[in-house]
Formats: C-alpha cells, structure tokens, sequence
C-alpha cells in the first residue's frame, strides 16, 4: 500500500464529514432514501419509501415515474435542451452528436414505431447493438412505454444471444446490420439470424443500418429502423410506470459460472444511482462524462445512460477498441471532448500501462477532475500509473466496488460529499446507505487485517427485485449464506482505519496447507514484479497441500520467459506473501481468458490444469487465450513425463 508516495493534499482530505453522513443515513434508512427520492421527479409520489419481505424488497410503493423522462424530457423543459447530450465517435473516426432536443425526438420516434409494432407495458424488447447512439435511444424508447429491456452486448455469440432472447421470452429485437472492431464488420445481422432460429418468442427485428454490407431480410420479421422511424410522431407520452416495475433485465458476466438474469426495478433504481453518481463522481450538469464499458453490461446501463442523463451531463460514447488504430486512441478522445469524468477497468489501465507513458503524453489531459475503476480490484502498481500518468496527480481515483446485482456503486470514495484520504487499492469506505460488513464462515464480523466475506445488512435501493422467472435461486443465491444479509461472493477485508480492500471471489480462493489466500492477493504480489503486466493465480489441486498455485503471468515489453525469471517471480511472491506462496508452475502467455467485461476467468484455467471440463464459455472473449494456456499446460505435462 503506497500511500507514502501520494502527494499530501490528497492524503488530508476530511473524513469527519463522510463518517457523519454515513452513520446518520444508517440510522434510518427509510428517511434517508425517502430524502434522496425526493431529488427526482414523480408522477406520483410512493406510498412508503421501503416494503421489506426479507429478502423481496419493494422500493417506494406506488410511486409513479417514467426513466425516459428522467433522462430527457426534464432537460428539454430548460436550457439544457440545446446542451450535448451524446458525444458519439465512432470507429473510423466519424462523428455524431445529439442534443437533449435531438434525443428526446429520437427517442420518442422509436417508442411510437415500438407501440406501433403492439409493444406493450411489460413486454420485454432485447438490445443488440454495436456502440451508437440508438443503443442508448432503444433503451429509453423502451422504457418510455413500460417495456422492459435486456440488452445483450454485440460481442457475444449467436448462442449466447438466443440464451438471453428465450430466456426473457422477448418480443422484438433491436439490432444493426453490424459494427466496426479493429477495422473489421462485425456481422451482426449474420449472427441474428442464427440465433432466431431458435428462439419462438421473437416476432419482429428492427435493424440499423449502420455498416451498410449486404444482409438478409426476412420478409414480415425484418424491419429497418430508419424506415419505421420515418413518419413516427415526435411526442409520444412517456407512460407513468409504478416504482417495481422492472425496468431491465440484465445478466451478470459470467465470470464465476453461468451468467444470472438480474431484475432491476424503475424507481429504487433511478433514484439509487441519481443519488450515488453524484457522491462518487460529482456529476454536473457541466460534466463530460464518459465511461468506457459497453452498454451491454451494468456499467455501461448506469454509467453511460441512465445516471449521467439524469443529470442533465454530457456523455461520450465510443465504438471500437481502445487501442485501435493506436493505442492513443483513448487520450486522443479525452483531449477532444474536453473529458471531465473518465471511468474504466483496471484491465484497460494495465493494458495501457504496458504500451508505456509516452502515449497519454501526447495528449492534454488537463480537462480530467475524476478517475473512475471499476470491474477488478486495481493493484496499487495501476493505481499509482493511472494516478499520474493520466490524472496529472491532480485527481483522485474512486476505486468503485460494485456488482450487476447492487445496480450501482457501493463502496467507494466519494468525492462529491467529501473526500476521503485515499490508499491504492482499496475501495474504501461504503457509500451512505450501505450497510457492508466483512464476516467470517459463521457470520461474525471478522478483526482488523483478516479475510472474510463481504456481506450487505440492509437492503438498499438500487439492488435487484430478483433473478428473472427464478425467486427461488434468488433467495438461494443472495440470502441464504449468511442469515438476513445479502451475500456478494467477494472476498475482503477490513483494514485499521475501516477501509475495505477487495481481494477476489471467495469461490475463487486457493487453500494451501491449510491457509486460505484470495486470487487476488497472489496476483498484486505477481504484478507488483517490475517484469509482469498482468496475472491470474489459480489453485491446482494436490492430493497433500489441498491445493497449489499456479500462476499464469503476461509479461511487459522488453522481458521474455526464461526459467531464471520464474525463479526470480518465485522468490518474489514468497517475500511478499510468505514461504507458503511458492508457486507449483509458472506459465508465461501472451493473453489470459477474459469475460468480454475484462475480467479474468479464473475458473478456466483452473479446469485446465486440473484436467477438468471447461464449462460454460459462452461469455469468453477470446478463445485463443484458452488454446494458449491449454498449449503451455501440455508443453509442462510433456516435459514433466519425459
Ligand atoms: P458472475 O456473477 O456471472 O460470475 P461477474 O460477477 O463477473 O459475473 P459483474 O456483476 O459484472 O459480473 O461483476 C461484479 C464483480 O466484479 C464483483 O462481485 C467483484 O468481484 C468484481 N468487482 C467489481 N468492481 C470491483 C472493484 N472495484 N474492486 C474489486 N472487485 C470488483
Ligand atoms: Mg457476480
């Protein structure tokens, strides 16, 4: 934990403030969130802010709203009206942007031709669409008119989309002809027509065209967006939804196993993330806020559409890869747009720390106030690097821990109602309303430095109504780990000053001789190695120790695997971690298995070596990060028979 090097003005900020807030929201939290309710617009004011039938919850009964006129017909209403709302830059370069006026037409444009086509409240419309403005259009269109959405990220496979479409018993389509990644089209119209051969509740497409290639049509299935958008009216009433509506449906990435349809509500929803997007990001309607996540994933829900347009803020969105055509490309946008609020993985901030500095320096990145992570712990080495060489050592970073169940952050600094002193790498403290703990097996609060599960005491309003068409495997999953507390999966640990340090899923920890160390603690020691950009550490099982590591590392340009660097990686780990950290097998690779979130797919490699079945693949990135593995795996075992 690096905290000597970070500059003073940034180690003092006042904790009493937080500390106050924090401890009074606890102690009602119905009045609490009744006073954030409060900040948003209502048709009808609700009933009663909490109905808790442990662990169903329902946030402010009765209320009415709609999320579309959150997002923009309460801008058109002042001067926002003629400000940015969407910053769009696409792969090639090109530009679109669209004011509050333009999206609230465009919007109400599809929600007319969505009526049309008989799309009713409660009907369930799936997403699948590249980075343009008319994914974020669908989504408001869609719940302008009570439908409920599931937007299904653009890389995924046929399967993993006809999954999604069934399991939803969606009724119609939102989708392009195909995108733009790394200079290539993505055919996605192809892999649309793959899928709806298996899929009986879908009964209309609607396509934009967007690469403008060939595609098939099915004659009274295939329609183009652009042709019934056409002479659709330009003020469609957004219709008063009751708080429990759902307003989405998403599932989780599938990092840990099959992905879970999460259920989200309109109203605890939207006023969670109204409330928290200002605490943690200090969101205004000034701010140019652009989040680097897809739209397919919770992320990209709450950060690029619903919580910045509630705020009146401008918000860029980007198609293509982060690196392409150079790896640049990201601080060239930043530059552009005059980006305020940068939010991203700690994936992405390695990959970048990787190309070297020389890159961001090319760019003036002076606009930049606030730092978001989000997706992984970032390891202190990322922090330190994002911190200066993107920050200016000027902005602090909120290492936001949150998951597709909690709707939006959870534990976080939260520089919008005072900033805590800040240590790299952890998340540290939770957001007001939050009630985190970490306990042990058997429910009890674990001592200052230990491990334990990370629990959640009362319920809070963004969290999810339940996993779609299944309560059962909601309670099951969420509420029956530790008694009346919601269980997140992740390990953690609470440090001296009360601050939670994230470190991995607790279905991901390795048990050697007789410890229990979490993924990772093991990878910010290998990553802390002047020689690795990234690692994934794996227990292999062993018939005496219980299990061994194992550790696949990628290396930084300049250093290539030898049996001298594995050795030198090896002693490394044991004096950060200790002797019991030596690691079985040291394997050097070029790519590691990744959700298509970025995140590590632990279990992968973990089937791998034990000579298990893969599992479930359907949200994996890259399938040569697999073969890659496998190949080195193989190459051990030959050498080891010899
Ligand atoms: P699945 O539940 O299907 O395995 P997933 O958990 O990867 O998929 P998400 O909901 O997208 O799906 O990810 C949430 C998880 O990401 C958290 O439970 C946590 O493990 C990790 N995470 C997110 N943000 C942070 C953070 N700031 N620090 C540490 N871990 C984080
Ligand atoms: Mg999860």
């Amino acid at each position: 934990m690096q905290t000597e090097s970070l500059p003073v003005e940034l180690r003092y900020w006042p904790i009493k403030r937080y500390r106050d807030i924090y401890k009074k929201s606890l102690d009602d939290i119905e009045e609490f969130w009744g006073q954030e309710a409060r900040k948003l617009e209502w048709f009808r004011t609700w009933d009663k802010v909490l109905d808790w039938d442990l662990p169903f919850a329902k946030w402010f009964p009765g209320g009415m709203l709609n999320a579309s006129y959150l997002c923009v017909d309460r801008h058109v209403k002042t001067w926002r009206r003629n400000k940015v709302a969407i910053y769009w830059e696409g792969e090639k370069g090109e530009e679109r942007t669209l004011s509050y006026s333009q999206l609230y037409r465009e919007v109400n444009r599809l929600a007319f031709a969505l009526q049309k086509l008989g799309v009713k409240d409660g009907d369930r419309v799936a997403i699948y669409l590249p980075m343009i403005p008319e994914l974020a259009i669908a989504m408001l269109a869609t719940a302008r008119i009570g439908a409920i959405h599931t937007v299904v990220f653009s890389g995924f496979s046929s399967i993993a989309l006809a999954d999604r479409i069934n399991d939803t018993e969606a009724k119609v389509l939102i989708t392009a002809d195909g995108g733009f990644r790394r200079g290539k089209i993505i055919r996605l119209k192809e892999l649309v027509d793959t899928a709806l051969e298996s899929t009986p509740s879908l009964e209309k497409v609607i396509i934009v065209k967007r690469t403008g290639q060939e595609i098939g049509m099915k004659e009274g299935r295939d329609l183009w967006y652009h042709e019934i958008i056409r002479d659709a009216e330009t003020n469609v009433p957004p219709l008063p939804i009751e708080s429990t509506h759902p307003l989405y449906i998403l599932y989780t990435s599938g990092t840990t196993g099959k992905p879970k349809g999460i259920v989200h509500s309109t109203g605890g929803y939207l006023v969670y993330i109204n409330s928290i997007y200002k605490w943690v990001f200090d969101i205004q309607e000034e701010s140019v806020y652009w989040c680097t996540a897809d739209v397919g994933w919770v992320t990209g829900h709450s950060s690029i559409v619903y919580a910045p347009l509630m705020h009146g803020a401008s918000i860029v969105i980007h198609e293509g890869a982060p690196d392409y055509p150079k790896p640049d490309r990201w601080w060239e946008i930043i530059e552009k747009y005059k980006v305020t609020i940068f939010y991203t993985s700690p994936t992405a901030i390695r990959m970048f720390m990787r190309y070297g500095e020389e890159w961001p320096k090319k760019h003036d990145l002076e606009s930049l106030t606030i730092l978001g992570s989000v997706g992984e712990s970032i390891n202190p080495e990322a922090w330190m690097w994002y911190f200066k060489k993107i920050g200016g050592e000027r902005c602090p970073i909120v290492d936001t821990w949150w998951q597709t169940e909690t709707g939006g952050v959870m534990i976080s600094p939260a520089p919008g109602i005072g900033l805590v002193p800040l240590k790299p790498g952890s998340a540290t403290l939770p957001l007001p309303g939050i009630d985190a703990e970490v306990v042990d097996e058997n429910g009890r609060p674990t001592s200052t430095g230990v491990r334990g599960y990370l629990i959640i005491k009362k319920p809070w309003p963004g969290m999810l109504m339940t996993l779609y068409r299944d309560p059962e495997r909601y309670k099951q999953a969420y509420w029956s780990r530790f008694p009346n507390a919601f269980y997140t999966g992740d390990y953690c640990m609470m440090d001296e000053d009360e601050y939670f340090w994230l470190l991995g899923r607790a279905d991901e920890v390795l048990k050697i001789a007789g410890h229990r160390m979490g993924t990772m603690e093991l990878e910010s020691a290998i990553v802390s190695h002047p020689a690795v950009a990234e690692a994934a550490v794996i227990g292999k099982p062993h018939e005496i120790k219980g299990e061994t590591i194992v550790v696949f590392a990628i290396l930084k340009q300049g250093y290539s695997p030898s049996e001298e660097l594995k050795k030198d990686l090896t002693g490394h780990l044991r004096k950060i971690v200790g002797p019991v950290a030596t690691p079985e097998q040291i394997y050097f690779v070029s790519k590691l298995p990744k959700t298509r979130s970025g995140k590590i797919m632990r279990r992968v490699l973990k089937a791998l070596v034990s000579d298990k079945p893969i599992g479930d693949l359907t949200t994996l990135e890259d399938k040569a990060s697999v073969e890659e593995a496998k190949r080195a795996y193989e190459e051990f075992k030959r050498i080891m028979t010899q």
